[in-house]
């Protein structure tokens, strides 16, 4: 039977320099392709990983023929490689069978790895990366999803700060990405940390309440426009300025079906809250597009 030390070590050696290959492979390939970032990670673990199967399948080959060798001529290499008995077949079945059970622990491993690596992924696609609320894209999905669960009332609140680029000329864009942020979290603390938040474009965020009528959904937006305009925390990135927002809200099904109708009233609700001196909420009614056009 082979000796364990020796063997063992020959397995730390040829598994380690695959490793190393692993690590190092990554490097190389930077020189000829451009790295998506979020594949970055995924693309070095699965080279570490596969390092590691060569280099290990390099072993389980290098021990095979081995005892292949021992068994052949029927002599002991105890001397330079720690054989103490010559080998039988059984010894030989163990070998495929330590050898499966390593591989199938291994490749379980991995299936773990990557499971987790595309849960981050499929994170990190629907998610903005500023504020952590839903991207755009994800709430057309998310509406879908809400419409196929039967869900039969929702309340949309289009959410835009007032003059915030001045609020980025004066204190500069970092200070406008942290009232950003600040604004976000008052948004998802004010939906009890409804999951429907989305940051629809610059400044402007889009909130889904799930059966929520238009008038309890007119009291969440105005705590959230009180909160916003008495933040000290705001303020303190404005120099003690105020700082407001407008909210238009359209309710499903009444002011429309497809979220695009919807997004364009609670819109237009919010259009005129602007044009109407701002700092306000103001639920959609079809007198609004006709003071608007
Ligand atoms: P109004 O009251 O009419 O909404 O005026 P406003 O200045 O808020 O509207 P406008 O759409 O003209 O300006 C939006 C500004 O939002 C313009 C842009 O500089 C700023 N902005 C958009 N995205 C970001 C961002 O990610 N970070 C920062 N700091 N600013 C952003
Ligand atoms: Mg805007
Ligand atoms: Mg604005």
């Amino acid at each position: 039977m082979i000796d364990i030390k020796p063997m063992k070590m020959v397995k730390t050696i040829l598994c380690t320099f695959g490793l190393v290959m692993g690590a190092i492979f990554p490097v190389f390939a930077g020189f000829f392709i451009t790295w998506i970032p979020e594949r970055k990670l995924a693309f070095c673990i699965s080279c570490l990983l596969a390092g590691y199967i060569v280099g290990l399948f390099s072993f389980y080959i290098v021990k095979t023929i081995l005892l292949k060798i021992e068994n052949h001529y029927k002599i002991t290499l105890s001397d330079k490689l720690g054989v103490e008995d010559i080998i039988n077949e059984e010894k030989d079945n163990d070998l495929i069978l330590n050898m499966k059970s390593d591989f199938k622990e291994l490749i379980n491993k991995y299936a773990a790895l990557m499971e987790s690596q595309s849960e981050h992924l499929l994170h990190l696609s629907i998610t903005d990366c500023l504020t952590s609320t839903y991207n755009h894209k994800y709430l057309y999905e998310y509406f879908e999803k809400k419409i196929s669960e039967k869900t039969s009332l929702m309340t949309i609140l289009f959410c835009d700060i007032d003059h915030f680029k001045r609020i980025n000329d004066t204190y500069g864009h970092i200070k406008g990405d942290l009232v950003l942020q600040e604004v976000a979290k008052i948004i998802r603390e004010s939906t009890n940390g409804n999951e429907g938040v989305f940051r629809y474009g610059g400044e402007e965020f889009v909130i889904l309440l799930e059966n929520c009528s238009g008038e309890e959904g007119f009291d969440i937006a105005e705590k959230i426009r009180l909160k916003v305009c008495s933040s000290d925390v705001i303020k303190s990135y404005c120099n003690f300025e105020i700082l407001t927002i407008s909210i238009g809200l359209a309710v499903y099904p009444y002011d429309g079906v497809q979220i695009d109708t919807l997004i364009h009233n609670a819109d237009s609700a919010m259009y005129h809250v602007k044009e109407t001196g701002r700092n306000r909420c103001e639920i959609y009614n079809s007198e609004i597009n006709r003071k608007i056009n």
